[in-house]
Formats: C-alpha cells, structure tokens, sequence
C-alpha cells in the first residue's frame, strides 16, 4: 500500500483523495487528503497530511470552500500520471 509522505513522491489513484477543510483563519480552503486519513482525524483527531504539504486536524464541511489551487495541481498531475 503506498504511503503518502510529500507531494513529491504521493501516488494517490483516483478515487482516493478526500477534499478536506483547514482551520485557519485566513486561509479556508478545502485540501485532498487520503481518505483513510480523513476518516482517522475525524474519529481520534489526527492530524492529516494534504497534498500540498499542509498539515492539520480537519474539522469543518469542506463543500463551502474552494478548493486549495495547489492541491488540485497536485492531484490533477497526479490522476494524469496515473493516466498515463
Ligand atoms: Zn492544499
């Protein structure tokens, strides 16, 4: 199984990416991390790693905010390799 480490080296197929919310103040967006980390920081409050390198506890309804420009890049590059 493939562990999510950096951007650099994640290989997440597609399917596999959950948008989530950050908790900062000013910086509101939704960010993809796995799924199974998602899950995880929901239930014991974990903190997750997004593709764009941001780590956090999750905790809020992501469908109300855009999603973070660098995770999608990262994702879109992804799904493309994959793809490919
Ligand atoms: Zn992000």
């Amino acid at each position: 199984m493939p562990e999510l480490t950096t951007p650099d080296t994640v290989t997440v197929p597609e399917g596999d990416t959950l948008p989530v919310t950050d908790e900062g103040d000013h910086d509101r967006f939704a960010h993809y991390v796995r799924k199974s980390d998602a899950a995880q920081a929901y239930v014991e409050g974990t903190p997750v790693r997004a593709l764009c390198g941001k780590v956090w506890v999750p905790s809020r309804d992501p469908s109300k905010y855009p999603v973070c420009p660098d995770c999608a890049k990262i994702r879109e590059m992804l799904l493309r390799r994959a793809a490919n």
